[in-house]
């Protein structure tokens, strides 16, 4: 199995630089790159991780979050060492915070794209997701497994701070189907205090190349932070970002902080907090904004913005219940935008 990148460039005296995401890392032989799973070795840029995935397991895909994409189903969900963000408050650090070299990559099980699909089918699940870490790292492998999982009739979907180079995002674009954004905050301070990208302008970028360009469903999630992106102002201008961008009907998930990592020292965000953001959000003109990560909260249900009905009913494991015929609210016919059940790829 090869894991020679795609995405990379020779430089002179054996480096290179890797083209995957915009950290441009220039690395010297036997090195890694920020990501810690893409190193040069023997002169060429490797993806370590290639097909080596540290975490498989099946999703319901509202896990992730996708509350309008095959609502009810589950996914296989694929993710791995290293990770070209490096979230302060990282729920999946240790293995995102993890380095791919020295053999690491190696102790992990391999898994080729047709055993990825294999599995998949075998578990009768409708998809293959990517999360857990950033998809960014071992994009030749999501490519791979993506045309694979096309062909078998399953969907794709992407977990993602979309901080990737337009080469990498229309590499796999062309067979993805769905595209979650992790917005972080509204520019550059935010995502430079908590993830370490300076400039965060390529992530938004390529978030709206997905969807008007690759023809992806497209939902934005803000993890709420407190003291960071958690005021009105920061709320506002996300929620207008994703309504101007992205459009009135895109998803936007505001979900609950969780200490974790090096932000142990805060607390979880108050329910409160995240209810404002919701009502910020439909200030904004977004038409279904949801709350994460509180069980049981009404704002996790999918409401017909024409008629008021419950279109969409959530419990702890996922869609209980879907009243929506075609992507529309069954009762009123008003577009809800739901890739509906039964949806399969080209
Ligand atoms: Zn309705």
């Amino acid at each position: 199995m090869s894991g020679e990148a795609r995405f990379w460039e020779p430089l002179e005296k054996g480096k290179a630089r890797c083209t995957a995401c915009p950290h441009l890392c220039v690395i010297e032989e036997g090195r890694e790159g920020i990501c810690r799973a893409r190193g040069v070795r023997d002169g060429r840029l490797e993806c370590l991780v290639y097909a080596r995935p540290a975490t498989v397991v099946s999703d319901e895909i509202e896990k992730k979050p996708f509350y309008h994409f095959h609502p009810g189903t589950r996914a296989l969900s694929l993710g791995t060492l290293g990770c070209n963000v490096r979230c302060l408050g990282c729920q999946n650090w240790q293995i995102s915070h993890a380095s791919a070299a020295r053999g690491e990559a190696e102790k992990l099980s391999l898994l080729t794209p047709a055993h990825a699909v294999r599995m998949a089918r075998k578990h009768k699940l409708a998809g293959i997701a990517w999360s857990y870490n950033d998809p960014a790292v071992w994009i030749e492998y999501v490519h791979d497994v993506c045309v694979a999982a096309r062909q078998a009739g399953l969907y794709t979907a992407l977990v993602t701070a979309s901080y990737l180079t337009m080469e990498a995002l229309d590499y796999v674009g062309p067979y993805l189907d769905a595209f979650k954004f992790d917005l972080k905050a509204p520019g550059a301070p935010g995502w430079s205090w908590l993830s370490k990208v300076r400039d965060p302008s390529p992530c938004f970028e390529m978030a709206v190349r997905a969807k008007m360009i690759h023809g992806c469903h497209v939902e934005v999630v803000s993890n709420i932070v407190p003291t960071m992106n958690d005021d009105d102002a920061s709320l506002k201008a996300m929620a207008e970002w994703v309504a101007d961008s992205l459009g009135p009907k895109t998803p936007w998930h505001v979900t609950r902080f969780l200490p974790d990592y090096e932000l142990s020292y805060l607390k979880a965000t108050p329910v409160q907090t995240l209810e404002r953001g919701v009502e910020i959000g439909r200030g904004a003109g977004l038409k279904f904004v949801y709350v994460g990560n509180v069980p049981g909260h009404p704002a996790t249900d999918t409401v017909c913005p024409s008629c008021g009905r419950t279109a969409i009913r959530r419990g702890e494991r996922g869609a209980e219940q879907i009243l929506v015929r075609e992507g529309r609210c069954a009762a009123c016919g008003e577009d809800l935008q739901v890739v509906p059940v039964g949806f399969r790829a080209d």
